[in-house]
């Protein structure tokens, strides 16, 4: 796997930026300034950074350092208002992140009266919005429903390229701090437990750089495990939503072959002794395929399982695409999928499709380079 250049600023944290503000002679208050200068977004360039003194500035130039911050490549909106971004990193290699925009009471394009406030506003105007974020080029995990699947792994991102996308967002959608109608979701390319230690490190440098609050956040997994239990001990943490799919382990493993791996028992044990914060609860992603998982038994199999965990669970009617043999189910048997867990006690809801006619809805992150309809 290739990796970004060692000479990106993008991605230090205050620790390693003072190192380099150590060799350079200067004075050590010049890593907070460069650590804010990097993480404020409003520089793309160390040139930028005007409270560096221009030795210094030339001092880091010299030196081969660059920025890096991603570049957008390409841009595709949504009648719903969401943006997908084609994003092109220092080696070429490209990823996807997503901007998804909401009114008051619904979102641009959606049918509601809220709705078309948005879209009327011109696509600027949001009450709040969600980032979303990958965490690899391409995934190894090879859900059989989705297509960023197809793609294999290309390789991890760095922690300064999980960000990069965050603060390259916020840049060409003109947000200023404070951030707080932000949201962000680790749901993009990848699998963000398999680069764990980027993915955490970003975490860090989103909350204390960017100014992003962990409790805005959320890391969705397939389901590996071991880093379940490393993201419960981490002081700063964003949510935690599980990928399910399935509640027994013979469907489980045919659609999410990373279940042979770590089965159902496993990854409820981790979910029940996961320390949640006060009023905090853990989500389970449940993709619905039509007449494979979204029977009215499995709904009851599914409240069976998630019993023991302060759980809610979010439905996602399969976003269909290319090269992917399941098939979406009605409206109807979803909202009936719907009132069995809860009936049975368990919140859950039915997330609505976001930018599914530019290929930028869960699963649909391919580095689609039209937008095909
Ligand atoms: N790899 C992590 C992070 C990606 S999150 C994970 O799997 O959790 C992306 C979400 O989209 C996951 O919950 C996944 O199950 C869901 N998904 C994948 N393919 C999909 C599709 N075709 N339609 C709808 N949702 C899909």
């Amino acid at each position: 796997m290739k990796s970004p250049s060692d000479k990106t600023l993008l991605g230090l944290d205050i620790q390693e930026l003072s190192h380099l503000v150590e060799q350079a002679e200067e004075p050590s208050y010049r890593s907070r300034q460069l650590f804010e200068g990097l993480y404020s977004r409003r520089t793309e360039s160390v040139e930028q950074i005007s409270t560096l003194p221009q030795e210094f500035r030339q001092w880091i130039a010299e030196q081969g350092f660059v920025f890096g911050l991603p570049e957008i490549a390409q841009k595709f909106i949504s009648s719903d208002g969401t943006v997908r971004y084609l994003m092109r990193l220092q080696d070429s290699e490209t990823i996807e992140t997503v901007w998804m925009p909401e009114g008051d009471e619904g979102e641009a394009g959606d049918g509601s009266e809220a709705g078309a406030e948005v879209l009327k506003q011109t696509g600027r105007e949001w009450k709040r919005a969600t980032i979303c974020v990958s965490s690899q080029a391409g995934c190894a995990v090879n859900c059989q429903f989705c297509l960023t699947a197809l793609l294999g792994v290309k390789r991890n991102l760095s922690a300064g390229e999980i960000v990069g996308q965050v603060i390259a967002v916020l840049k060409d959608q003109d947000v200023t701090p404070p951030l707080e109608r932000v949201n962000l979701v680790f749901m993009g390319m990848g699998e963000p437990f398999l680069n764990y230690e980027n993915f955490i490190k970003a975490v860090r440098l989103l909350v204390e750089g960017v100014g992003i609050p962990e409790a805005r956040m959320t890391v969705s997994t397939a389901g590996i495990v071991p880093r379940i239990e490393d993201l419960g001990n981490e002081k700063v943490r964003p949510k935690l939503a599980i990928s399910l799919t399935a509640g027994n382990n013979e469907l489980r493993s045919r659609l999410m072959p990373i279940n042979r791996k770590w089965d159902l028992n496993k990854l409820i044990t981790a979910a029940q002794e996961f320390p949640l914060r006060n009023r905090e609860k853990i989500t389970f992603e449940y993709v619905l395929l039509r007449g494979v998982n979204d029977s009215d038994r499995h709904a009851r199999e599914v409240a069976e399982l998630v019993r023991g965990v302060k759980a809610k669970i979010n439905l996602i009617a399969l976003n269909p695409g290319p090269g992917i043999d399941y098939k979406t189910p009605e409206e109807k048997r979803v909202k009936d999928f719907q009132e069995i867990l809860i009936r049975a006690g368990v919140p859950t809801f039915v997330r609505r499709p976001r930018g599914r006619d530019i290929y930028a809805a869960c699963g649909q992150l391919k580095r689609t380079l039209e937008a095909t309809a």
